[in-house]
């Protein structure tokens, strides 16, 4: 694909499928979806190439929860099988939502259809993330049931800043997509993807070169960037629930970034204005995308995302 600006790979965030106050019925699902899907078709429209990665987070939580509460009548399963889960979920709704928006603005000659990928993504065995789990999943627990889940299933709890105990996981750091070449046969024959949903499916490799699923959540928006830039796309996009980057976010002084150098942004992520977990890794994701030969990243509000890609609204990040 060359870094062709024209080539995208889009991260969608939370709020595309669930916005605040919404319960998570079905309908609130598809709601969301096709305000998502509207935004991408809009971008289709324009002559643009799409692939779509999304987040997980709430869904694998939900998952793990419902393994929780069946536990004495299903056996539970682990992380990495619920990550696969929420892949078919959100694929299946962004597929859907998608291949008929597109139909409905008749759509037809420059994509012949909508895949979602079951797609696993590379992490290394020695990361150092395995020994300091930082992120959250699942149900909020007293210190008491933390410590007794704690001594039942080895799992390591930590107090959530909202309140109570949860459950903590690794969230080490991808380096590889295992199924890109499809991905890329795909797109450039025509297909809209969605792929590396909630981060990929986190595996890691034998010695004999086999993959084994491991218990873990990988950041989306740090593995939309593997895929943006093995795929060779020139413009990577990461829509979410605020506007743009900030400095001094939440402060009387907080300055949003309209147009940002790469050396620049780098010098503010050392600073510390982007929270780990949110913002942070979104920051460290467009860095990785333009060091490693893309052309632009962006990040603003999924509502704006047509004014985003056209540099109209968020944050842009450039070379240099
Ligand atoms: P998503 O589901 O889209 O990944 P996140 O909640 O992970 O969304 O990240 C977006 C959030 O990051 C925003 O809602 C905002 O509260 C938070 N945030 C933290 N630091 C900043 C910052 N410096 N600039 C803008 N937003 C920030
Ligand atoms: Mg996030």
């Amino acid at each position: 694909m060359s870094r062709d600006e024209r080539y995208i790979l889009i991260a969608l965030g939370g709020n595309a499928f669930q916005s605040k106050g919404d319960k998570g019925t079905p309908e609130d699902y598809w709601r969301n979806a096709y305000r998502a899907a509207e935004t991408i078709v809009r971008i289709v429209k324009e002559g643009y190439r799409v692939v779509v990665t999304h987040g997980n987070g709430p869904q694998v939580g939900i998952i793990m929860e419902w393994m929780e509460r069946s536990k004495d009548k299903i056996p539970p399963l682990t992380m990495d099988i619920a990550g696969a889960m929420t892949q078919g979920w959100l694929g299946y709704l962004l597929a859907q939502s998608i291949s008929n928006v597109l139909l409905r603005e008749g759509v037809k000659d420059s994509v012949k259809g909508v895949v979602a990928v079951v797609n696993q993504v590379e992490v290394r065995r020695d990361d150092p993330a395995w020994s300091n789990p930082t992120k959250y999943v699942g149900s909020w627990y007293t210190e008491e049931e933390a410590k007794k889940l704690a001594a039942e299933k080895g799992w390591i709890f930590k107090p959530d800043p909202r309140g109570g105990y949860r459950r903590v996981v690794p969230s080490p750091n991808p380096f590889n997509n295992v199924e890109v070449s499809a991905i890329k046969r795909l797109v450039d024959d025509g297909w809209i993807v969605v792929a590396s949903g909630g981060g990929g499916i986190p595996v890691v490799r034998n010695d004999d070169g086999s993959l084994q699923g491991v218990e873990a959540v990988i950041d989306k928006d740090l593995a939309g960037e593997v895929l943006a830039t093995s795929l060779g796309v020139g413009t990577f996009v990461i829509l979410t629930d605020v506007d743009g980057v900030y400095l001094n976010f939440g402060k009387p002084d907080q300055k949003k970034l309209d147009v940002v150098m790469v050396s620049e942004l780098e010098k503010y992520y050392k600073e510390g204005h982007f929270a780990p977990g949110s913002m942070g890794p979104k920051v460290l994701a467009a860095i990785r995308f333009i060091k490693n030969g893309g052309k632009r990243a962006m990040i603003g509000h999924l509502y704006n995302g047509y004014e985003v890609i056209k540099g109209r609204s968020g944050t842009t990040v450039l070379p240099i």
